[in-house]
């Protein structure tokens, strides 16, 4: 047999963009989708408290800005909040009301079947492959756990959710402290040495090395940078 990088592993820790998926998924299929269905989930769920609740935070937004004299498109009643939120989006604001109501778009968009998260060609034979050989699969991504759950359940090769035995976001800490890969060794029960993280971004190999992990750069069409600066690098899951 020939030899893989994932022997000597019980457990695979991945990250998600830029190794799973393609980095372009959420600038280039995500936010542009909210943005072409808030108005008709608007129309839709109008009277959803939830997004009622949105509404709110988004409206005491626009006054604000309205107050600081800030130029902002008019807003009317419950449609009326979509070129607000259009501008919000076209301006990257960090809003709170925006990133909720984007989860629960983006949520009804994969349950409907208009949405299908990205994976790359060998994800799922490499998932099916290293569960049939025993190993336990992890996800560490800063995406929240409930998208990551979302992206891995509505896939374009469909549900891979049977394959991952856990999933940790940035509650657990930064991706790019040795603190955060000792954690998630704790709470899996396994010793770092035997767990293997695969990520396209060096800072969080270095952090996962320290904690005392194995650890892969991933090389993916669409990625910021293939220097693994001297990792271990793969271009696909397939000697893994
Ligand atoms: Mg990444």
């Amino acid at each position: 047999m020939t030899a893989r990088y994932s022997d000597t592993a019980e457990v695979i820790l991945l990250d998600i963009e830029g190794t799973t998926t393609p980095v372009d998924y959420v600038f280039g299929v995500l936010f542009p989708f909210a943005r072409d269905y808030v108005a008709d989930f608007l129309t839709t769920h109008q009277q959803d408290a939830q997004v009622q609740a949105d509404l709110q935070w988004l409206r005491q937004e626009y006054e604000t800005d309205l107050t600081q004299g800030l130029s902002v498109p008019d807003w009317q009643e419950v449609t009326g909040a979509v070129p607000y939120i259009h501008h919000l989006i076209a301006i990257d604001r960090k809003s709170t009301g925006l990133k909720s109501l984007q989860g629960k778009i983006w949520n009804q968009g994969y349950r409907d079947g208009t949405l299908r998260s990205q994976m790359f060609a060998d994800v799922k034979p490499a998932f099916e492959r290293w569960t049939t050989t025993g190993k336990q699969l992890f996800i560490f991504s800063s995406g929240s756990v409930q998208a990551q759950q979302l992206l891995f359940r509505y896939s374009e090769m469909g549900d891979l959710t049977g394959f991952i035995s856990g999933y940790f976001d940035t509650q657990t800490g930064s991706k790019r402290e040795a603190e955060s890969y000792c954690k998630i060794a704790n709470a899996i029960g396994v010793a770092p040495e035997k767990i293997l993280f695969i990520s396209d971004v060096t800072a969080e190999l270095k952090a996962a090395q320290v904690a005392g992990m194995q650890t892969l750069f991933s090389i993916r069409l669409g990625n910021h940078s293939s220097d693994s600066e001297g990792f271990a690098a793969i271009q696909n899951f397939d000697d893994v």
